[in-house]
């Protein structure tokens, strides 16, 4: 796994991060707020469930 801040290689006492520089950026982000969210990450599987749920649904009984 890579550092998500700036692509290196992550080490190991840092994990997912490459130093603690960039743990500390990324948590800047978080409290900054400016980090974004894929979109498709803010679908959780319930959302994905209902949605097949609401294709599935019979139109006659
Ligand atoms: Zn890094």
């Amino acid at each position: 796994m890579n550092c998500p801040v700036c692509n290196d290689v992550a080490e190991q006492r840092f994990r997912p991060f490459c130093s603690r520089r960039c743990a500390d950026i990324d948590l800047g982000r978080w409290l900054d707020g400016s980090y974004v969210i894929p979109p498709e990450e803010r679908r959780g599987p319930d959302t994905a469930d209902r949605d097949l749920r609401t294709l599935k649904e019979p139109e006659t009984a």
